[in-house]
């Protein structure tokens, strides 16, 4: 399958850590496509991040992108981007960016700056159970999970008050709307504040009641 611009810029993304400027990112693509570029090759850079970004005006409904210092800052992240190491569990899907391409894309565990801070202030422990999974290292590994999903079509917020931290069970099954979430029985320390609007969102949108 032909590669469209938006699977170099995600691959771009990826080989740069996840977010970069559009200088680097123009270099990066340019290495990999090693210089088969047409004339507006930048200019269909550009075009494609924004109408793939939420953040942007020119948004046309698929959200790889968003701005990571607000739009003008032209630096771009990638949405759904999984990094290398501990902490990552990608799971691949496959989405329609336009009639005739797919690209991966995968669940969603960024390691951010508030998923490691919520991932620090319950030490590991889920939220729901309790359960702390301890590696070899003594080191506790959990899970940050948004509650509104980022990317379409939920659209959540990368905010810590849409985050929880849950072991890997619990965020599989809140991923697949297998449970409700019940805002009175979870572990909620009190430097975080958890937004009930993103709670109700997923008991009335995310969560399945069997057949
Ligand atoms: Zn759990």
């Amino acid at each position: 399958m032909k590669k469209k611009w938006a699977d170099y810029i995600v691959e771009a993304l990826e080989e740069l850590g996840g977010s970069a400027s559009y200088n680097e990112i123009y270099e990066k693509i340019a290495e990999i496509r090693r210089g088969n570029l047409t004339p507006q090759w930048k200019a269909s850079v550009r075009q494609i991040i924004e109408s793939h970004s939420s953040d942007s005006h020119n948004f046309r409904g698929i959200d790889l992108f968003y701005s990571v210092e607000g739009i003008g800052s032209g630096v771009w992240g990638l949405r759904n981007y999984v990094g290398h190491g501990i902490g990552e569990t990608p799971k691949a899907q496959d989405i329609n960016i336009s009639n005739n391409t797919q690209i991966l894309v995968y669940r969603i565990l960024r390691d951010t700056k508030i998923a490691r801070w919520v991932k620090s202030i319950y030490e590991h422990r889920c939220q729901i159970c309790s359960y702390v999974i301890t590696l070899p290292d003594g080191t506790g590994y959990a899970e940050a999970h948004h509650i509104k999903p980022l990317g379409n079509p939920h659209l959540g917020p990368d905010v810590k008050s849409n985050l929880l931290c849950l072991c890997p069970t619990h965020h599989a099954e809140l991923d697949y709307g297998v449970i409700q979430i019940n805002l009175s029985k979870l572990n909620i320390d009190k430097r975080h504040h958890i937004d009930d609007r993103y709670i109700a969102y997923h008991n009335r949108k995310i969560y399945k009641s069997r057949s």
